[in-house]
């Protein structure tokens, strides 16, 4: 018998549309009423099932991404639990998924999904991830994996997933490498080892860390903005390799003379932001001028990961080898 803790939190998953079309929360997760999975695992499987939010996710924060965490490690350690499944909507799934990936020390296998179809649509995609979610926590093989996104047959890293589509049911993709696993009929089918990475323990999470983007023209205002007494960190979406607009490079000096820390990563959905180029702003000039390359995260996963790093109380090169590895 195998005890799986579900978690749902909200997001398209829970909802359902009304007669013009527009989708909103209900008053419960449909999915709380889930108990007819149990025939499927032979009887060998439990669910604790909680609806823990019930929001859809631009209302989700890091406080309550840290709420999760909690619940999750009491399971843990207080409720003999083998593994998690959390329901979540997909605008920032990635961010709940990697914050988890990044603060929690599990080795069962914690899986988010969530669904681009509202429960009572034609063609809802909620059940279904849903159930290849459980399949996915039930299995013995995805332990020790990490944290797990599982939509639309494809089982993903939460530490390089990103959503890709606005409607699109295989919205969820790994630009980068691909899934590590895919779910067949009868098997969730694991084809990658991930590279492990040290637990960042945490027991509160700070404010003011920023993410902006990079564009053709841009001056320094925006970073002016933010050059403020509660703004702790900030991560900027550079363009290609790691490059930033001339103009934007006065305003950078004074937040770094504020000791504010900056990361940087590529608006490029692929590759890897690096001090590939020696001209005014190129990322040459940005690193000497101690900038944190960020390597191979995207902008919203390298923020949750400055975000983290900051609130254990990292530093100084400890922050900086810490951000600047995707692995670390
Ligand atoms: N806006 C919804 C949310 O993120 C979209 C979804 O769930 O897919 O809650």
């Amino acid at each position: 018998m195998k005890k799986i803790l579900v978690l749902h939190t909200g997001g398209t998953i829970s909802m359902s549309a009304t007669a013009s079309g527009a989708l909103q929360p209900n008053a419960e997760n449909p999915l709380m009423a889930q108990d007819d999975l149990q025939g499927l695992f032979d009887h060998k499987l439990q669910l604790i099932t909680e609806e823990i939010f019930n929001l859809p996710s631009p209302h989700m924060t890091p406080q309550r991404m840290l709420a999760l965490r909690d619940r999750i490690l009491r399971g843990e350690r207080e409720e003999g639990i083998d593994g998690v499944v959390i329901t979540h909507g997909t605008d920032t799934l990635e961010e709940t998924a990697y914050f988890l990936d990044l603060t929690l020390p599990s080795t069962i296998p914690v899986v988010v999904t969530g669904a681009m179809r509202g429960a009572n649509e034609i063609g809802s995609d909620g059940l279904y991830n849903f159930q290849s979610a459980v399949w996915t926590a039930y299995s013995d093989e995805a332990r020790g994996k990490g944290v797990l996104v599982v939509m639309n047959d494809e089982v993903h890293t939460a530490r390089f997933v990103t959503k890709t589509h606005t409607t699109n049911v295989a919205t969820f993709r790994t630009p980068t490498f691909g899934p590590i696993g895919l779910i067949s009929k009868h098997h969730v089918n694991f084809f990658q080892e991930l590279i492990q990475q040290t637990v960042c323990d945490i027991d509160h999470v700070i404010n003011g860390v920023y993410l902006l983007k990079a564009f053709a023209g841009m001056d320094g205002d925006l970073f002016s903005a933010v050059d403020l007494p509660t703004t702790h960190g900030i991560v900027i979406e550079a363009l290609g390799a790691g490059n930033l607009p001339p103009e934007t490079l006065p305003a950078i000096r004074q937040l770094l003379a504020h000791h504010i820390p900056i990361v940087l990563v590529s608006r490029c959905f692929n590759g890897i932001a690096e001090d590939v180029y020696d001209y005014a702003g190129g990322g040459v000039e940005l690193k000497k001028m101690g900038i944190i390359f960020c390597r191979g995260l995207n902008g919203q996963k390298a923020r949750i990961k400055l975000l983290v790093a900051l609130s254990n109380g990292k530093q100084g090169d400890e922050l900086r080898h810490y951000v600047n590895n995707a692995v670390s």
